[in-house]
């Protein structure tokens, strides 16, 4: 059964202000052990699923470009042998600028990482110590040449905006930056204030401005067009791929309404989320979604390293999934992709149709212009897409 992998590294040098991921600062020293453990958890899944092939490898964190390139190219090559991981797997590691050089990417791409996701999120200075990153934005500049100079031709760039205090015109000179890098791919993420993070302290504290959602928006809609026009092809909401042809429009529907028909640099392991396909996460706090079950590993890797030590692998946070919730969730996440949900395959993963399932709500929502349905496909309008949460509750049971 085709089943993504992906794999969590709970470390950071540092924190960064306005992070909520499941991380930590000063536990480096356990990385080793940690790697360790992961591998023994690679073995012990492997054994429970036996039927997973992975067309693709994930390595998020966290900070994955933390661990040595020879303890990667070991999980790299578990997966392999237990997973059958698939010769022209894509295999992703997240890399923060601050971490990487040459030698270690020449490293990273010798046991086979093929796509690098570089976090280089501002290319001001001065958000990017506001935000709490380790690198500068010449540090990320080098990180990308780097990263060419050791053989990568799929690089990805994260940027954030919607900042305490960021104009439109400083989003407009980070944008024009990172697409003047040529990364095959974009990531953009509206920040989200995470309650209890110093990020989100400092603004209720009204050290820092409240982010403008309406200033957001604006940068969200310029970020499309520029992009459009410098050849990418926005296929899910907040990312971005170059194409084989120009994308028409800044929301156009894929090439025969297939994401994998716009080129080579889409991200397929993502691609695997979106579809609501299944996935199997490995390691500290890392999630799963197989066989109708959603679970979690245990979220700290102290509790994580020690159960594994001892050979249990314990799930918290487990879910047996209805089939209304698995359609919804469907849905839902499906409704992300410019390709949107085609109603064929609806019916043939739930027996039932778009319009047989959500009649009155489709109706609805299409006459308040946020999706397109013509009876063969589901997707958001391009008002949709700036309005999904809208959407996607509506699908919810
Ligand atoms: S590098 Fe990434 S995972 Fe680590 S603290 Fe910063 S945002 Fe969080």
């Amino acid at each position: 059964m085709k089943t993504a992998l992906y794999v969590h590294v709970p470390f950071c040098l540092q924190r960064c202000a306005y992070c909520d991921f499941n991380t930590y600062s000063g536990l480096l020293s356990l990385r080793a052990d940690y790697v360790t453990v992961l591998r023994q958890e690679i073995r012990y899944r492997a054994a429970l699923y036996p039927e997973i092939a992975a067309p693709t490898l994930y390595f998020g964190g966290g900070t994955p470009s933390l661990l040595l390139p020879e303890e990667i190219g070991a999980v790299i090559g578990d997966a392999r042998q237990h997973f059958r991981l698939a010769a022209d797997a894509e295999i992703t590691l997240e890399a923060n600028p601050g971490t990487v050089d040459g030698e270690t990417l020449r490293g990273l791409y010798a046991v086979g990482v093929n796509r690098l996701s570089l976090g280089v999120q501002s290319a001001h200075n001065d958000e990017l110590r506001m935000l709490g990153r380790i690198h500068t934005w010449d540090e990320a500049v080098s990180a990308g040449a780097a990263a060419r100079q050791a053989g990568f031709d799929n690089v990805s760039i994260d940027l954030i905006y919607g900042l305490p205090g960021q104009t439109l015109a400083r989003w407009k000179t980070t944008l024009e930056r990172a697409v003047a890098l040529e990364p095959q791919h974009l990531s953009l993420y509206a920040l989200t204030l995470e309650p209890e993070t110093p990020l989100a302290q400092a603004v209720d504290a009204g050290r820092l401005p409240a982010p403008d959602p309406d200033l957001a928006a604006d940068m969200y809609e310029h970020a499309s067009e520029v992009l459009c026009r410098a050849g990418y092809w926005q296929y899910e909401i907040s990312n971005w791929a170059r194409g084989v042809s120009a994308s028409p429009t800044a929301w156009a529907l894929p090439p025969a309404g297939l994401t994998e028909a716009i080129g080579p640099w889409v991200g397929r392991h993502n691609l695997v989320y979106w579809r609501n396909q299944p996935w199997l996460g490995l390691g500290a706090g890392a999630c799963s979604w197989l066989g109708g079950r959603r679970w979690s590993n245990l979220r700290h890797p102290v509790a994580y390293m020690q159960a594994g030590q001892a050979g249990h692998w314990p799930e918290t946070d487990v879910e047996v999934i209805a089939s209304s919730l698995e359609r919804g969730e469907t849905l839902m996440l499906g409704l992300r992709l410019a390709e949107g949900v085609s109603d064929a395959q609806f019916r043939g993963r739930f027996g039932v149709g778009l319009a047989e399932a959500y009649r009155d709500t489709l109706a609805q929502l299409a006459a308040a212009g946020l999706v397109e349905w013509d009876g063969v496909r589901l997707r958001l309008s391009a008002r949709g897409r700036l309005l999904g949460n809208q959407v996607f509750g509506a699908f919810l049971p």
